[in-house]
């Protein structure tokens, strides 16, 4: 007891693979002066034997990325920390049993292919080369995944405890966290053997995330949102052919997921592990009358084989041997799951110099990176990748646990599902409405859901197959192609308007507000009664976020930014807020009317209002509009004379009913899309992350760097200014067949990788497809020709000039 830290630089909760990779990097980066804390021996997490394998290719890039390191990693984890691991890199067989299936392996291939990886598309006989007890005939093709494999959970935890301690990180082991207290900026971190002042602490606990996560409710923390799921897999008996053939050929045959019918199989010895994500799947410690015991460590569930019955006789007919073997065993054991299955990496949201590395569903494959991610959010404040896609902000207040249980289930019994992107998941829906949303849907709104908020994608007319099953496609076409052109014509002939519920919406003020954001932006103030875009910087130059600054007075701004950026923006204004100034979050009070097209200013004119309505580009008043109190904005994403209305919720329904009664035809989200990409207006999270710097986006418009506040990212991109960007943010059109190029495809010039695009559409009003990318600086030449890989077919593109495809001059927006 004598030598129990009192103090440490962080404190690591929670000692499973996220935990110990969490504190190995930690110490790995120079930080010794960490702990864990663990309550049980280092492996409690993983009493089940799992397999190192890589899951679900979601649409992240970064995640995939963040694997592919991890799993890189444990390759020389062995040797590094001299701590030998079972760790066999069988490679996999991902099965396509449809077309898109194939297309969707292809896209993946392809991403594999900017980093670096070599997936090979395969037709069912090389599916049966690799493995001869596969049955093919009615299977489309494969995918070759080379970094699939298994590993030993338990050695590889100790392996990285092992190098962890040996870099100069502290363990200790059964040593339960009780609770977390508060000393100005120390955190008091209680366990049964005594308290632990530290400057960071980080949330690693497993599923029992939630639980640690409420010890911080007191210092602003929310409910984490997670579930505990059930998930089993079993093994089989030996199997005399597959031990033949593996003493024949001297290796294991490649790991199997049949992603379509939603298992893995896995040979483990001489039998073999199936493992399926089955649909009536199941949670627990989800209700008072199952609550979470206080510890369930070494310890599974009952068997429930009766659910995975569909799976089994798929899995037999597939691998027939299968069916000739006994079961060994099962393992029924608990997996946390958060709303998308994604795990939660990064700042614990509402609470400083917290953060959180939790929710893995696939931790055993995803630790070693995310345990980089982790280490690196928690000394640098920043990540070499943008990791969004697991940032624990992305779900903000309307995550409560009935939202978390019904998408966690839906997201379970989908693991392996295609993610279109036209459709539209249904659990989970109507958590945040509004307040015209009955007319938006009686009008025929296709609906989605940003950051919670239901907005319309499209407006479907009596006949339109809304169904589901219709929107299981990549291509362009589909029920949707004709109302968004629709729409896009009524934009752009006549006017148009947008149901916009949940812009985030912030309001500061206070003396030296002002000052404040200059020295928090890249570029300039707008002047009072007006509004401008304004960009933050990390300290790498690169783009954390974007927002509206509207400036009502001196020192009085709101800033308006994306529905999903709400929780992460608000920290970006508020980490180092002076004294004095005043930080809101207006987001559920107010609500935007986008009326945009070349008539806009006659229906403004019909309903009435005295709002001068020639006031220019930009500009923001105060107004009365069909005799309703709002602020109108001149402005419009879409790229055509428009204005946006802001009102308090209240007086919505009255604007929306007066505004279409003067002619504007509703449109929803996909025109948008199609409406700001012909403009190169760019999309946060797609063409604005922190992969890219404000002057590789082309964004130095922006950039003020004459001006004397000292904002983050001034001195990188001074740097960078003076030496030139190797990459440079473009428009393409692209020759495009039936798809659009969606996010992270690849750009090739002579034959070699050059970029990426990060979004891309067809474009109603110039005909044409339209990607937006990042490709080498020398090739950013209006007319250069390129070519992007689109679900594995290349496709001609060409970089235009540096001005928007549709209005090159703005005379529309100006008119
Ligand atoms: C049957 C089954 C099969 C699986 N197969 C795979 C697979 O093939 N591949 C894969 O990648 N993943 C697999 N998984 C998922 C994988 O096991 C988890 O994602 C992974 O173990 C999570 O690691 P972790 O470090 O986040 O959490 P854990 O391993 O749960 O570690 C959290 C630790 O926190 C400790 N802790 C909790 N509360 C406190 C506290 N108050 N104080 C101190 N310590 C605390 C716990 O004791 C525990 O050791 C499987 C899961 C199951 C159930």
């Amino acid at each position: 007891m004598s030598d129990f830290p009192t103090t440490a630089r962080v404190v690591v909760i929670g000692g499973g693979v996220v935990g110990t990779s969490t504190l190995y990097h930690l110490a790995k980066g120079g930080w010794t002066d960490c702990l864990l804390l663990e309550k049980n021996e280092l492996t409690a997490g993983s009493t089940w034997h799992a397999a190192g394998n890589c899951p679900n290719f979601s649409s992240s890039w970064a995640v995939m990325n963040m694997q592919r390191y991890g799993l890189e990693m444990y390759r020389t984890l062995g040797t590094d920390v001299d701590y030998p691991m079972n760790y066999h890199v069988t490679g996999s067989l991902r099965l396509a049993h449809t077309r898109e299936r194939m297309m969707e392996f292809e896209r993946v291939a392809s991403m594999g292919a900017y980093q670096g990886l070599e997936m090979g598309m395969l037709s069912p006989k090389e599916l049966k080369d690799y493995n001869p007890f596969l049955e093919i005939h009615d299977l489309q093709g494969g995918m070759w995944d080379p970094l699939d494999g298994d590993i030993d959970p338990a050695q590889l935890t100790q392996a990285l405890a092992k190098g962890a301690r040996e870099a100069g990180g502290r363990i200790e082991r059964f040593c339960p966290v009780t609770g977390i207290d508060r000393d100005g900026d120390e955190w008091i971190v209680k366990t049964e053997k005594g308290e632990i002042r530290a400057q960071y602490v980080a949330n690693c606990a497993g599923y029992y995330a939630q639980r640690v996560g409420e010890m911080f409710r007191p210092f602003g923390g929310r409910r984490v949102p997670m579930v505990t799921l059930s998930h089993q897999y079993f093994l089989t008996e030996p199997i005399a052919e597959l031990e033949a053939w593996t003493r024949e050929k001297g290796h294991k045959v490649p790991l199997v997921r049949d992603v379509d019918i939603s298992y893995y199989l896995r040979q483990d010895k001489y039998g073999l592990n199936l493992g399926p994500y089955e649909r009536n799947c199941k949670a627990h410690w989800v209700t008072p009358e199952d609550p979470m015991p206080d510890d369930f460590s070494f310890q599974l569930f009952p068997d429930d084989l009766d659910r995975l019955e569909f799976y089994i006789e798929d899995a037999m007919a597939r691998v027939p041997i299968l069916g000739r073997a006994g079961i060994g065993r099962n393992i029924n054991g608990p997996i946390p799951y958060a709303p998308d299955g994604l795990p939660m990496i990064g700042p614990m949201p509402g609470v400083r110099n917290a953060f959180e590395g939790h929710s893995f569903t696939f931790g055993i494959a995803q630790g070693g990176g995310a345990g980089k991610v982790l280490a690196e959010w928690i000394m640098h404040g920043q990540t070499e990748m943008d990791m969004w896609a697991v940032d624990p902000r992305r779900y903000t207040g309307y995550a409560d646990h009935d939202y978390t249980l019904a998408k966690a289930l839906e997201t379970y019994g989908h693991e392996y599902a295609m993610h279109f992107p036209r459709h539209a998941w249904p659990a989970g829906r109507d958590r945040k409405l509004s307040p015209v949303h009955a007319e938006v849907v009686a009008q025929g709104g296709q609906m989605g859901a940003y950051n919670g908020w239901e907005r319309a994608n499209w407006f479907a007319k009596p006949g339109d197959d809304t169904s589901e099953v219709a929107a299981q496609t990549w291509d362009r076409a589909g029920p949707w192609a004709l109302r968004i052109r629709e729409e896009v014509e009524a934009v752009r002939d006549a006017v148009g308007v947008l149901d916009l519920p949940g812009f985030s919406r912030f309001n500061l003020s206070g003396v030296g507000a002002a000052e404040y954001l200059r020295g928090l932006i890249t570029g300039g103030l707008p002047k009072v009664g007006r509004m401008n875009l304004a960009y933050f910087a990390n300290d790498r130059g690169r783009i954390l976020t974007e927002m509206s600054i509207l400036r009502h007075g001196d020192d009085v701004f709101t800033l308006i930014t994306a529905a999903t950026a709400q929780w992460h923006d608000f920290d970006v204004l508020n980490a180092d807020l002076p004294e004095g100034l005043s930080l809101t979050d207006h987001t559920d009070d107010f609500s935007t009317l986008i009326v945009t097209g070349p008539k806009s200013r006659g229906v403004f004119e019909a309903i009435g209002t005295q709002a001068d309505l020639a006031a220019s580009w930009l500009s923001i008043q105060p107004a009365v509009v069909a005799g309703t109190d709002c602020a109108l904005a001149r402005v419009s994403f879409a790229g055509e004379l428009g204005w946006e209305i802001h009102a308090a919720n209240v007086d919505i329904p009255g604007l929306y009913a007066a505004v279409l009664s003067a002619g504007a035809a509703p449109f929803g989200m996909f025109a948008l899309n199609s409406l700001r990409i012909e403009k190169g207006y760019r999309a946060w999270k797609g063409d604005l992350s922190t992969d890219y710097t404000l002057l590789e986006a082309g964004l130095e418009r922006w950039v003020k760097l004459d001006k004397s506040q000292d904002f983050p990212g001034k001195t990188a991109l001074a740097k960078q200014q003076a030496e030139g960007v190797k990459k440079r943010f473009v428009t393409m059109t692209v020759e495009a067949g039936d798809q659009d190029a969606p996010y992270m495809s690849t750009v090739y010039h002579e034959g070699k990788v050059v970029g990426e695009t990060t979004s891309g559409d067809w474009g109603y009003r110039i005909g044409k497809s339209i990607a937006l990318g990042t490709i080498r600086a020398d090739l950013a030449v209006p007319g250069t020709r390129l070519e992007i890989n689109i679900f594995g077919r290349m496709y001609a593109a060409t970089v235009q000039p540096d001005q928007p495809l549709w209005d090159p001059q703005n005379e529309r927006l100006r008119a």
